[in-house]
Order: structure tokens, then C-alpha cells, then sequence
């Protein structure tokens, strides 16, 4: 049975046929910058798949561009076999790919329901709707009236998440979740991830935090200065291998042997 923690292992299907969500080769600039080089991935349904990487490592730019919030210079995104890369992205929110943007970007002041309803805009059917959102986050029925500006950090990425799923998305994109929120508020939000997997949400997410990415993902895929240097499923990779493809070092002193020791850091020395 899966843990709050390990919410998916056991409910991944078959990774063959035709991926829900796939990259292909996709190469991305900020102006004469080379954000992202030839990356390709496919997320299959069930997955939580975990992009992990450092800072600058072009991990947001990477969902960015997924989600139609940047374009790329070549290279290509289908979701479920059809190609959306020049699509807007109101028509892939449409089509199924939401977006818990990095900093969760809410309206401060708007309400907690007025935000939620923002995320029904361009809704596709399905189970989601904000009721079941307060069903999943039972505290914020009652604050429903709320400014948005008012609630603590962990609350507000709750809101955002419930404004993405309201959206009934297929594949659910969250920026750095864990970013700035306190290890209790970050462990009770991933601890919905089982609720979300079970309500057949696909996840495919950006931590820079490796300890919590290796906890909840079936699937990771580590970028250094925008190119993979990793990816797979995390169960018998080393924390040498990860470390390494995490900082681009051939080898690196005082980590602990194949499958033992601790994760790498999850912040790179500054
Ligand atoms: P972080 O964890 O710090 O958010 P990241 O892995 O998400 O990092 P990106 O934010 O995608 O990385 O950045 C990839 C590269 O692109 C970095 O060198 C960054 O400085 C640069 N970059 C990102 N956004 C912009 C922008 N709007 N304009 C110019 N350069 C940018």
C-alpha cells in the first residue's frame, strides 16, 4: 500500500504505447541563452514524474514551455499522441495540461473560491469542480471568502493547486512546490498526491529538493545547464549517480556507497 509519501509506486501501468504527455527534443532559449538543449521525455499515465536539477538548471523553463508559457526553438510537445507545441495556452489548459506556476501566482485580492472559480475558466469535464477541491483541502471550505493575500504560504499553494485542478487536467505540472513552505506544510501537501494519482491526475513535477522528488517520484529526470544527465526510475540509483548527474561532477567524495548513505543535498553548495 502506497505512504503519504510514496504515493505512487504501486499504481503506475504500463510505461509502453502511446505516452499521455511526451517532449521531444526540445531545445528552448531566453534570448541568446540556451535554456534547454535536445530534451526528451515521456510521461506515461500514473506517473509522478520528477524533473530534479539545480538552480539555472532550466527545470521551470521546461515546464513553462510544456505548458505554452514559452516558446521553443525546435523540438516538440504531443499530449496523448497530438501535437499542441503551437498551440496557445488557454487551449492546452483545454486540452489538459495545468500549471502550478512557481511562487503559486495568485490573485492576493481576490477570495479563495474567486480564485478557484478563475481556474474553471477553461475547464474540460470531469470530476473536478471546487466542491471536490474542498473535499481534498477540508480547511478551505470555511475560508472560502478569504483574500487570497491573507492566507499563509502553504495555504496559498493549496489554492493554487485546487485552481489547476479545478481545471480537470490530465497531466497536472507543479513548479516547485516545496519552494519557501515549512517540511510539515510541504509533507501535508504532497500527502495529497495519493488522492490526486487515485483521481487518475497524472503528475509530472520540478523540486530542486532531491530528498522529496526521490520520495513521491516513479520517474526522474535530472537537467544540468539544460541538458539530461539522468533519467529513469529512481529505485536502485545511486545517490552517487544522482549526485553527479545533479552537479556534473565524474565523482564525488563523501557520499555513501551504492544504495546506502542519504540523498544528495538538495541545495548545490553556493
Ligand atoms: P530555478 O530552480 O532557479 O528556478 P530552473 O532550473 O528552473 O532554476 P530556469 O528558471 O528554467 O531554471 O532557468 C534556466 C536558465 O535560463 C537560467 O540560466 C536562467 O538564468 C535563464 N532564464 C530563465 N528565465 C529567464 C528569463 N525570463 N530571461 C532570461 N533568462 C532566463
Amino acid at each position: 500500500m502506497s505512504s503519504p509519501d510514496q504515493p505512487a509506486a504501486d499504481q503506475v501501468k504500463e510505461r509502453t504505447g502511446t505516452p499521455l504527455l511526451e517532449v521531444r527534443a526540445l531545445t528552448a532559449h531566453h534570448g541568446q541563452l540556451r535554456a534547454l538543449t535536445d530534451v526528451s521525455l515521456s510521461v506515461f499515465p500514473g506517473d509522478v514524474y520528477a524533473i530534479i536539477g539545480a538552480n539555472g538548471a532550466g527545470k521551470s523553463t521546461l515546464l513553462r514551455t510544456i505548458a505554452g508559457l514559452h516558446r521553443p526553438t525546435t523540438g516538440s510537445i504531443l499530449l496523448d499522441g497530438a501535437d499542441v507545441t503551437g498551440q496557445r495556452p488557454e487551449r492546452r489548459l483545454a486540452a489538459g495540461i495545468a500549471m502550478v506556476p512557481e511562487g503559486r501566482r495568485l490573485f492576493g485580492s481576490l477570495t479563495v473560491e474567486e480564485n478557484l472559480q478563475v481556474g474553471s475558466s477553461y475547464a474540460r469535464p470531469g470530476p473536478w469542480n471546487i466542491e471536490r477541491v474542498y473535499e481534498l483541502f477540508s480547511w478551505m471550505r470555511d475560508r472560502r471568502g478569504q483574500r487570497a493575500a491573507q492566507l499563509s504560504g502553504g495555504e496559498q499553494q493549496s489554492v493554487a493547486i485546487g485552481r489547476a485542478l479545478v481545471a480537470n487536467p490530465r497531466v497536472l505540472l507543479l513548479d516547485e512546490l516545496s519552494l519557501g513552505l515549512a517540511p510539515l506544510i510541504v509533507r501535508r501537501i504532497y500527502g495529497t498526491l495519493p488522492g490526486l494519482l487515485a483521481a487518475g491526475v497524472t503528475v509530472l513535477l520540478v523540486e530542486q529538493d532531491v530528498s522529496q522528488a526521490l520520495r513521491v517520484a516513479t520517474r526522474i529526470h535530472c537537467l544540468l545547464e539544460g541538458a539530461t544527465t539522468l533519467e529513469g526510475p529512481p529505485e536502485g540509483v545511486s545517490p552517487q549517480r544522482i549526485e553527479s548527474a545533479y552537479f556534473g561532477l565524474a565523482g564525488v567524495a563523501g557520499v555513501a556507497g551504492p544504495g546506502g548513505g542519504s540523498p544528495p543535498h538538495q541545495e548545490p553548495p553556493s
